[in-house]
């Protein structure tokens, strides 16, 4: 039984918003920091969208953001869950992971603070490296303070590492579209590179190659992409096929 005992509630307010260049939840790195080149703001609501609230906020390099994973909110947690680090076959305790979906569908990030621009109206918070789809709502954010967060000679077993990188590469129809693209609304290049070195695709087909063509949409492209045999140690690398321009209408 989960629910014997009686619980408390608590109501927290959203003190803002997430615009990424993740525009979907397929292909987000699965942690922050594995695509640095990933941008966004956070922009925030009012009453908190004042300058005072942000006063000396850019001190920092990076800071945390505490948010609702508010696109898995119809799925009920399980005590146990299937992490993609261990392949998707073996369970966890939910709580001995980052699992997305929990009793309360709250995640944790780690990002760099850019820079913060204040106009008339908005308090507007530029970070990189997220791991956070559009719109996410935000609960929370704090300084992220080195001499106690870096905490030194930390272990985690079950991902003791980054994930392995595969190779990606361009199509000379891919390379052209790319060329389009970045004349129309800057660089891209990095980040989908970046991205699709994780191997998006479900942990249950990693270093597997298959002729399907998949589709992530970053920023306003929708990048096309296949996955090919490649080498006897690196097993499989990516290729960008096509980029697909989604238009402005952020
Ligand atoms: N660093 C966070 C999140 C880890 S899970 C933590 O540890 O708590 C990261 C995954 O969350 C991403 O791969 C993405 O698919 C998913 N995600 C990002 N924003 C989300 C949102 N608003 N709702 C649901 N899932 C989200």
């Amino acid at each position: 039984m989960t629910d014997t005992v009686p619980h408390q509630h608590y109501n927290l307010a959203v003190i803002g918003t997430i615009q990424s260049c993740y525009k979907e939840k397929f292909g987000i790195p699965r942690q922050p920091g594995l695509a640095p080149a990933s941008t966004g703001i956070i922009r925030l609501l009012p009453p908190y969208n004042q300058p005072d609230a942000v006063r000396g906020l850019e001190k920092n390099s990076h800071i945390w953001v505490q948010f609702i994973f508010h696109q898995c909110l119809k799925d009920h947690w399980k005590p146990t869950v299937r992490p993609p680090r261990l392949g998707g076959n073996e369970r966890l305790g939910v709580f001995a992971t980052r699992a997305t979906f929990r009793p309360n569908p709250i995640g944790l990030s780690v990002v760099v603070l850019d820079r913060i621009e204040i106009t008339s109206k908005e308090v507007l918070i530029h970070i990189s490296g997220l791991d956070l789809v559009e719109g996410t709502p935000v609960l929370d954010i704090k300084p992220y303070i080195p001499y106690v967060d870096n905490v030194e000679h930390a272990r985690s077993a079950f991902a003791p590492e980054a994930p392995t990188e595969h190779p990606v590469f361009w199509t000379p129809e891919a390379k052209i579209a790319l060329t389009y693209y970045e004349a129309k609304y800057g660089a891209i290049a990095k980040l989908i590179e970046q991205v699709l070195q994780q191997d998006p695709r479900p942990a249950y087909r990693h270093g597997k190659a298959e002729e399907k063509i998949y589709g992530i949409k970053l920023q306003q492209a929708d990048v096309r992409f296949k996955i090919q045999p490649y080498t006897e140690q690196q097993k499989i690398a990516i290729w960008v096929v096509d980029i697909e321009d989604l238009g402005d209408n952020d």
